[in-house]
């Protein structure tokens, strides 16, 4: 999913101000699922503008804000344009991108997007995919070393771990001793010998895009 993070009331406040009256956007799918900028959090973010003066004209949450059905089938942007000064989004990234290509009023974003990642238990989430465009993991033991190891490595360890921690960043564990592992688990390892070709960076030039027309 992808991840993102409210930014400080105070920030969005900030951001609001003077623009009048604020349409609240959240969205059902990641922005929900991380806690982050679902609709619940729309309405903790209305309650603290309002508290502070600012006039809130609608809050809405249209399932994924980044699927531009949901986002136009239900309303919801005519809604948001009529009565509103701007329009506040707790959507990643995409989906405010969205929203502004429908609008004709100010877009603002009230979340930073950080990454694709998992969620574990405690509401916690780790990057697991940079969106590379080139996926290796079939040859990793379906773990990534260009999202989960700070130097990107994809052949091998860069030799600088301790006690199995990474050098950059020792609070984690060198992904290279968790794909050897892995490749032992699942008698692959032999494949670790094989060295992967430079990667092709054509594949992650922005902006990319993917078109499925004609596609059943
Ligand atoms: S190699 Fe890693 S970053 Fe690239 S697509 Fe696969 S999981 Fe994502
Ligand atoms: S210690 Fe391991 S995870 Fe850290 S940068 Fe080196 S190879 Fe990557």
């Amino acid at each position: 999913m992808v991840v993102v993070r409210l930014k400080p009331l105070e920030d969005i406040l900030r951001e609001v101000s003077g623009y009048g009256k604020v349409f609240i956007f959240g969205c059902q799918l990641g922005s929900a699922r991380c806690k982050n900028g679902g609709l619940r959090e729309a309405y903790r973010v209305a309650g603290f503008l309002e508290s502070k003066g600012i006039k809130v004209s609608g809050v809405k949450s249209p399932g994924g804000t980044c699927i531009l059905e949901r986002l136009t089938s239900k309303d919801v942007l005519r809604e948001a344009g009529r009565n509103s000064d701007v329009i506040l989004s707790l959507a990643c990234g995409a989906g405010t991108q969205l929203i502004a290509e429908h609008v004709s009023i100010p877009v603002l974003t009230g979340v930073s997007t950080l990454f694709i990642g998992v969620e574990r238990e405690g509401k916690h989430f780790d990057e697991y995919c940079i969106a590379c465009g080139e996926c290796v993991i079939s040859e990793t033991g379906g773990i990534c070393p260009i999202a989960r190891c700070p130097k990107s490595l994809v052949n091998g360890p860069c030799g600088g771990a301790i006690a199995g921690k990474c050098e950059v960043d020792p609070s984690i564990p060198c992904i290279w001793y968790k794909i050897a592992s892995r490749m032992e688990e699942i008698g692959e390892i032999e494949k670790l010998r094989k060295t992967m070709p430079p990667k092709d960076h054509r594949s992650c030039i922005y902006p990319r895009e993917l078109n499925l027309e004609g596609r059943s």
